[in-house]
């Protein structure tokens, strides 16, 4: 009996320890995936200035009205009221500074730094979207999986 209690012990202990040991790896690549994304978007910023100038741009994009759609802001397209007329997204100014247009460039123009702008970018600077069409397409995704 005595055996019996100390191996149910032992398992659970070493279970804990297995749980532990996946909660702090993982906390812990978080945490190095953060830090590296922030020396490496330092490191872009300081190669090519404009880009800071441009999440200056996004970070100033307020979530305000209605709705709002982060993916219309970044890929651009046409005005829903008043006149009609393009709007620039942010996309196309980000590839004019990384990525495919910078080939030449030993950093600017590696897909890494494409990846690390468009996260920064997109996915931390800009306001998710609320109350748009994307979010309705993705409920009719979701509802059909
Ligand atoms: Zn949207």
């Amino acid at each position: 009996m005595k055996i019996n209690i100390n191996q149910q012990l032992t398992d659970e202990l070493e279970q804990n320890a297995e749980l532990l040991n996946k909660t702090v790896t993982k906390t812990l690549t978080a945490a190095i995936r953060q830090q590296y994304k922030q020396l490496m978007w330092q490191k872009l910023c300081e190669q090519e200035p404009k880009l800071k100038a441009l999440q200056g741009e996004i970070l100033s994009v307020k979530d305000e009205g209605k709705s709002f759609c982060a993916n219309d802001l970044w890929q651009g397209g046409y005005t829903r009221e008043g006149p009609i007329f393009r709007i620039e997204g942010f996309r196309s100014k980000l590839d004019d500074l990384v990525g495919w247009s910078r080939k030449d460039h030993p950093v600017l123009g590696t897909h890494e730094a494409y990846r690390v702008a468009h996260q920064v970018l997109f996915l931390d600077s800009l306001p998710d979207c609320r109350e748009c069409r994307c979010l309705v397409i993705d409920g009719f995704l979701e509802a059909s999986r």
